[in-house]
């Protein structure tokens, strides 16, 4: 029977698995040879993912047979026959996405061309993985970190008053400096929707540690939430 852990290779990631899954919906659940084309292709864009350690790959590592057997995976899961198999990511990411292949496709998408952008050695770690997956958490971390994207942001707000977007704290009596250290900025736009365009200000809101808690909330929800469904949820009352 297929397995997808063996050999002593890194479990797959939730990217990984969401570009798996990607392939399997556009194939409409058949499975094809790992000698054709579209397994090869996505057997050498995954051995190519900066993910795992190069030291923890074993040279079978994401492997056309592996690709194919962890497509039979998922056509485990999406028909419920022979579970024996599968893993719990394979479970999770199928019960998110198995029934909206748009999405699928569109993060596979915004993966995709992130991959070029984080191909500087490997991905940061993060500590909480937004829906998007691991790759595009940390563009998303990555983009709100740059000091431009921040700094357009305080100041366009500095002059009607620094205060966080979701909870309305503000420190007025402080020093500027000392009031801008308190602020975040927050990207509104998911990667996979925003693809490769310039930050805009529209697109950002200024957070005080709310930011944390906006992206927890992503996180335990596991889809993407935005600053009206925050306030209502985080706000003090
Ligand atoms: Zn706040
Ligand atoms: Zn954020």
């Amino acid at each position: 029977m297929a397995r997808t852990q063996g050999h002593g290779n890194p479990n797959w990631t939730r990217d990984e698995t969401i570009l798996a899954l990607d392939l399997y919906l556009k194939l409409n659940g058949d499975v094809p040879s790992p000698k054709s084309e579209a397994i090869r292709e996505l057997s050498s864009l995954l051995r190519s993912l900066p993910y795992h350690a190069e030291a923890a790959k074993q040279p079978t590592f994401r492997n056309p047979d592996g690709v194919g057997f962890k497509l039979m995976n998922i056509r485990q899961v999406a028909t419920g026959k022979g579970l024996g198999n599968v893993s719990n990511m394979d479970r999770q990411v199928w019960t998110e996405f198995g029934h909206r292949p748009d999405e699928v496709h569109r993060i596979a998408t915004a993966i995709r061309v992130g991959i070029a952008a984080a191909s500087s050695g490997q991905l940061p770690d993060v500590d909480q993985e937004l829906p998007e997956g691991r790759l595009l958490t940390a563009l998303h971390l990555r983009r709100e970190r740059n000091p431009k994207v921040r700094s357009l942001l305080l100041d366009a707000r500095r002059p009607s008053g620094l205060r966080c977007e979701i909870c309305e704290l503000s420190r007025p009596t402080l020093e500027i400096s000392m009031q801008e250290a308190i602020f975040e900025a927050h990207h509104l736009v998911p990667l996979a929707e925003a693809g490769e365009r310039k930050t805009r200000l529209a697109d950002l809101a200024l957070l005080c540690a709310c930011h944390r808690l906006i992206h927890r909330v992503m996180v335990s929800k596991t889809r993407w939430v935005g600053l009206a469904e925050a306030r209502a949820l985080l706000a003090p009352g």
